[in-house]
């Protein structure tokens, strides 16, 4: 199913597995333990005076900008995205907004894919407010995203799998494009995760987590992360303070976002939740498999079914971008969306499910279902819905951890 070489995915669950334990053992618990200390002391001031001058490195000193827990987390996302460095933020939409306001300046352009999270084609409007000119292209076509480039374009932003219509960019050509034109290439991983897909094989300068989705896993934790690939070069990027011009250049990028993101804007992660997130982690590449092998198995029975109309999945080989799900991705995820032929059905349709709750949310545990018109994208109206190819009967499934057969059967009772 993956022409992806073996030996780089699955993430190795062993290291991830025993990463507290390596680094930093305390006491000899084999998990890092809940750190929820606000300040940090010193023996020596100039140890103090050094973690504010940045010359005493992998300290703490207030915890709005990290503790040792939301530390350990990092480095487990690090590991698992093969980056240099992450920044955990107490959501996903935390550190995408710390992520677009620390590193885009008014006058500046940003090209996004058409097809991106509802709250953050949102958060595209803010951006706009505060002079970022955003365009949205269909990022499925590299020439889509080249003819929107301009002079003052920074960035250029995509999601690995849209959710909900499951539209995949051509994200190795993209990544291409911006090498050539030195451009920083972000990556929202959320949907796929580095279970199935590390955006820095196809040159992401820096990939976004919502943690709270696939890497946590179980919808008891809010938290979202930045990671930085190491294969953007800082140096061309005009947006870095002088303050932290003076560092490792690599490090430029991450030291922005952590300072004016995380210090400045203060959205931290709660130590107890990268606590029930490390927890998550743990079993992502177990889980990933499994919702995938289901999902597959659910879209393959609701394609086949007569009532049912259009399936969204990657995997499924009518899907418009099939062949690059395979090329680049270890399994399709847990998310699909499908029509029924009549769509004044699908109401009566979802009561009648028992175990699929109907619920918003992604990457739970547990299936979770929801009409998409009237609910998550009911604000964005219906102009912003055709754009994004959202029709008024789409029904999205994030698939949990309930055996395909059962889920079969209570979609096939359902829907009959
Ligand atoms: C959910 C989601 C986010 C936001 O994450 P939160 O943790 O809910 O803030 C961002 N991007 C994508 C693709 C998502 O699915």
């Amino acid at each position: 199913m993956t022409a992806v070489p073996d030996d780089e995915l699955p993430p190795p669950t062993s290291q991830t597995l025993h990463g507290d334990r390596r680094d930093g053992v305390e006491h000899g618990a084999i998990h890092k333990p809940i750190h929820t200390s606000v300040q940090y002391g010193f023996d020596r001031v100039e140890d103090l005076i050094g973690v504010f001058q940045g010359t005493v490195r992998n300290s703490f000193s207030y915890a709005r900008q990290g503790t040792p827990t939301s530390a350990a987390l990092e480095a487990k996302i690090s590991q698992l995205e093969q980056g240099i460095g992450s920044i955990c933020f107490a959501s996903g939409m935390a550190a995408l907004s710390a992520l677009f306001l620390t590193l885009l300046r008014a006058g500046d352009h940003l090209v996004a894919s058409r097809y991106v999270f509802g709250n953050t084609n949102s958060l595209f409007g803010t951006l706009g407010d505060l002079g970022v000119a955003v365009s949205k292209v269909d990022a499925g076509s590299a020439d889509k995203v080249r003819a929107a480039l301009r002079p003052e374009t920074r960035m250029v932003f995509v999601e690995t799998v849209a959710n909900p219509g499951t539209q995949i960019p051509d994200l190795e050509a993209i990544g291409a494009l911006c090498r050539e034109r030195g451009l920083l290439y972000v990556v929202d991983n959320t949907i796929t995760s580095p279970a199935l897909f590390r955006p820095k094989s196809v040159g992401a300068g820096l990939v976004v987590n919502s943690l709270t989705k696939t890497i946590a896993g179980h919808g008891a934790a809010l938290g979202g992360a930045v990671t930085d690939t190491g294969e953007f070069d800082w140096r061309g990027y005009p947006n870095i303070a002088a303050s932290y011009r003076a560092m490792d250049p690599r490090q430029w990028g991450l030291q922005q976002i952590r300072k004016k993101g995380l210090r400045d804007m203060g959205g931290t992660l709660a130590p107890e939740q990268a606590h029930r997130i490390s927890l998550g982690a743990e079993t992502l590449s177990l889980r990933v498999a499994q919702t995938s092998a289901t999902a597959l198995a659910l879209a393959r029975f609701l394609d086949a079914h007569p009532a049912v109309g259009r399936v969204h999945y990657p995997m499924l080989e009518s899907h418009p971008q099939h062949a690059l799900a395979v090329r680049h991705f270890k399994a399709g995820s847990w998310l699909l969306a499908f029509e029924l032929h009549d769509s004044a059905r699908m109401p009566a349709m979802l009561d009648r499910l028992q175990l699929a709750i109907k619920a918003t949310g992604l990457g739970d545990n547990r299936t979770l279902v929801i009409p998409v018109a009237p609910t998550i994208y009911w604000e964005a109206g219906p102009v912003v819905r055709a754009e994004m190819g959202i029709a008024d009967g789409l029904v999205r499934v994030s698939v949990g951890l309930e055996s395909a057969d059962e889920l079969i059967a209570d979609f096939e009772q359902a829907i009959a």
